[in-house]
């Protein structure tokens, strides 16, 4: 009996899921081997911060299109800062990702984190504030990302900002794969003011490299604490490192056979409605899910991610 029926679910499952990017004959290959599409890793782009002014001036209006053009129809999250975005560049940003159908997150409006000395009072009215700035655009959706993806130093502070949180309606924006490429971005800046004319382009394969590194850590993770491959949110900026090279990163991903999904996609799996229960509380998703379990402490550094990880790549590289 089942042999006659598996193939009609594997016909209407795999074929329905994998119409839109693969041929029948590669949707049917699947369908031979459930276990490999079930596993097959899928990653979605949450973007942060959108400090357009960290962008050298003759370069914003080009930035912010590539990084629309590289984007295409894959529809990102941009998790934004009020007082960065609260002027006519900011707002032609917002409405611009709006109308290509990415969503707005929230992202407080002055990004001071956890870790800093700001009140348990004043980080909440800071989250308040930038739903002001963000509520008008179309793309605005009540997610919110924690600056330095720092949710509080003690069980008693994140509880009462997931308490917070829920009472006004937010989910977490989590982020599963958290990586550095502010830093890679701030040293190509440098670089490029202290150096006229120096090729941005010796920046690609480090960056890729990078990514890639800390996205197979994170996967491998997920596997190991959840039995399965969650759908990945990346963490990147609004940058010009990502001008140049988000094109690249998910052309990477797709070669290696990665998936590329819609934020909102990614933030429906029912992992991101887990509650780590760690303190200090945040980092990457699947780092605190591992940190709770406490079997996996020497895989875990802290901060999971930072520049100081980085910084001697890039010197080795002379970058
Ligand atoms: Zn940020």
């Amino acid at each position: 009996m089942s042999g006659r029926v598996r193939p009609r679910v594997c016909a209407r499952v795999c074929y329905g899921q994998a119409s839109m990017s693969i041929t029948r004959r590669e949707a049917l290959a699947l369908c031979a081997a459930p276990l490999a599409a079930q596993t097959r890793p899928r990653v979605a782009i949450t973007v942060d911060d959108v400090r357009w002014q960290d962008i050298p001036k003759d370069r914003r209006p080009e930035a912010e299109e590539r990084l629309l053009t590289h984007l295409g129809k894959t529809r990102a999250f941009l998790f934004a800062i009020g007082q960065s975005v609260e002027n006519p560049e900011g707002s032609g940003i917002l409405k611009r990702w709006s109308a290509a159908g990415h969503r707005i997150g929230n992202h407080t409006y002055s990004h001071r984190p956890l870790f800093g000395k700001i009140a348990p009072e004043e980080f909440e009215a800071d989250i308040l504030r930038n739903e002001d700035v963000l509520r008008s655009y179309s793309g605005f959706r009540r997610w919110f990302r924690f600056p330095a993806l720092n949710e509080g130093g003690t069980r008693d502070l994140r509880d009462r900002f997931r308490s917070f949180l829920a009472r006004h309606g937010y989910r977490n924006g989590a982020v599963t794969i958290d990586a550095s490429d502010w830093y890679y971005n701030q040293r190509l800046l440098a670089r490029m003011e202290a150096e006229g004319g120096f090729d941005a382009t010796l920046y690609r394969q480090p960056y890729l490299d990078h990514i890639w590194d800390r996205a197979r850590f994170y996967d491998q993770l997920s596997r190991d604490v959840l039995g399965r491959s969650a759908p990945h949110t990346l963490l990147i900026h609004y940058n010009l490192l990502n001008s140049f090279f988000l094109g690249d990163l998910l052309a990477m991903f797709r070669s290696k056979g990665w998936g590329i999904i819609d934020a909102e996609e990614a933030f429906s799996d029912k992992v991101f409605t887990r509650q780590p229960d760690t303190a200090p509380a945040g980092q990457s998703l699947i780092w605190a899910l591992a940190k709770e379990t406490g079997k996996f402490e020497n895989r875990l550094r802290y901060p999971g991610e930072d520049g100081v990880y980085e910084k001697p790549v890039l010197d080795r590289l002379g970058l």
